[in-house]
């Protein structure tokens, strides 16, 4: 069985729904590197793609797993 090249997966993608953040701040804190925030104090994704595994994909799990408001989704992409 054969590896399967990296660059042929296919992408995991990060979202937050505008609507649904409040600026509660719990994913920037708990995962700066996937999650910023703008001049409000609502969550912007810093990392769309995040991969399926590793410590991006990680940090994106832990926001979604902290976010009160259930904002954050991680899907897959195209
Ligand atoms: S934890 Fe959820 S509600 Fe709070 S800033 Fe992040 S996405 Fe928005």
């Amino acid at each position: 069985m054969g590896l399967v090249a990296a660059a042929t997966l296919p992408p995991v993608i990060v979202r937050v729904h505008e609507n649904l953040c409040v600026g509660h701040g719990r994913c920037y804190a708990l995962a700066p590197d996937v999650f910023g925030a703008d001049d409000y104090g609502h969550c912007v994704v810093l990392v769309a793609d995040v991969g399926a595994t590793g410590a991006l994909f990680d940090q994106a799990r832990l926001g979604v797993e902290n976010c009160p408001e259930t904002a954050i989704e991680i899907v897959a992409g195209d």
